[in-house]
């Protein structure tokens, strides 16, 4: 008999996988996906690649194109919903909202707060993810952006630098100084082959303060950043919604346009980043409740997530901490960093109590 290569003769084995694809992705739905393509070719053995070469938790699902997350869709809305703690067929992101002007609070003591960062991902409609792209169109990627940002004016001008006309140590100047990412080794960047042609038409933009970062072709078509020294993250976010807004702008002279749609808001290449794709953290300094028995729990409480002073699975330094809102989708940007300022603001209310010798009982949230 001839050989049939099917749905049945491709099922991927998860038996020992731990991953959120494994648990969604039974026999049936793979078979209802097998034979589906996006227009740019992308097919359920694409998306699911890091999902089969990884047996630890993971998500195990990325995106090759915008399309991915509709002709995929019972499978992404599944992992959407689990990785994101409940987001169902009816559910929708709220509109973008980028405006600091209605912030309460966010300016805080730098005895406390030594620096703030506001990172976003966003994707060029029309051209594939990283995991998909040809080498073609990540210099695409790369041309398309760079043009919108050198008409970017004011404090927002800046250089672009592509990595591959870095040196040595240029390049680990910028990643200790926290400004330049690092060759993505993470399991879906690498089982993805995201990390294809590495360093091609990869590269970092900023403006001649280095408070406007854009980070170009690392896991996103761009990465977006707003970075500052000290505590005014209301600052941070101001520059962050305008160079967003003047770099969509820009684009737009050519014809290009963000990624996004209604219900799911900016669409990245990972469905973890998502709705608005943000991450608004500061670093924290906590010499008292970083030791307190409660300080993760009460970090987990207030929405919040930790990291260590040099970013993702690091340690931190000296009690500084890398603090930041834990969720992606189901607010707005706005309500993201807002949720970060009270959050921080009660860290800190409890660090100062500690430092009085006082107890923290009462201020720990439920
Ligand atoms: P992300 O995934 O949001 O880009 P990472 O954890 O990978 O964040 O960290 C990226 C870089 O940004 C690291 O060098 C980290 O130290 C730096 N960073 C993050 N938050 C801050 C902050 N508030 N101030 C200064 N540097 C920061
Ligand atoms: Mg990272």
């Amino acid at each position: 008999m001839a050989f049939q290569n099917d749905a049945k003769a491709n099922f991927p084995d998860y038996a020992n996988h731990g991953c959120v694809v494994g648990r969604h992705l039974n026999f049936e739905m793979y078979q209802r996906l097998f034979g589906k393509k996006t227009a740019h070719g992308v097919t359920v053995d694409k998306v699911i690649q890091p999902s089969v070469d990884n047996f630890g938790n993971c998500i195990g699902l990325i995106a090759g194109d915008e399309e991915s997350y509709e002709v995929f869709k019972e499978l992404f809305d599944a992992v959407i919903n689990e990785k994101h703690k409940g987001f169902g067929p009816n559910d929708s992101q709220p509109a973008p909202d980028l405006d600091a002007s209605k912030l309460v609070g966010g300016q805080f003591d730098e005895k406390y707060v030594k620096s703030c960062r506001i990172r976003t991902g966003r994707g060029i409609r029309g051209l594939c993810y990283p995991p998909s792209c040809t080498r073609g169109e990540r210099r695409e990627v790369e041309r398309v952006i760079t043009t919108a940002l050198a008409g970017l004016s004011g404090d927002l001008s800046g250089t672009y630098y592509p990595l591959s006309k870095m040196t040595p140590e240029q390049e680990n100047q910028l990643i200790a100084d926290h400004f330049l990412f690092q060759k993505p080794t993470g399991h879906l960047m690498v089982n993805s082959a995201s990390v294809r042609d590495w360093p091609d038409a990869r590269g970092i933009w900023h403006n001649n303060e280095k408070t406007f970062l854009i980070w170009i072709n690392e896991e996103d078509h761009m990465r977006v950043i707003s970075m500052q020294k000290g505590g005014n993250v209301k600052a941070v976010f101001e520059r962050f919604g305008r160079g967003l807004n003047a770099i969509a702008e820009q684009m737009k002279k050519n014809g290009r346009e963000y990624m996004w749609n209604q219900r799911l808001g900016y669409l990245c290449a990972c469905p973890s980043n998502l709705g608005t794709g943000l991450r608004a953290s500061v670093h924290v300094q906590l010499h008292q409740l970083s030791k307190h028995p409660k300080f993760e729990d009460i970090v987990v409480a207030l929405q919040l997530q930790k990291r260590g002073t040099g970013g993702e699975h690091t340690a931190a330094v000296d009690d500084v901490y890398d603090i930041s809102n834990a969720a992606r989708l189901k607010k707005s940007e706005r309500e993201f960093v807002q949720l970060l300022i009270d959050g921080v603001k009660k860290l800190i209310d409890m660090e100062q109590a500690l430092e009085a010798g006082k107890s923290i009982d009462d201020l720990i949230p439920a």
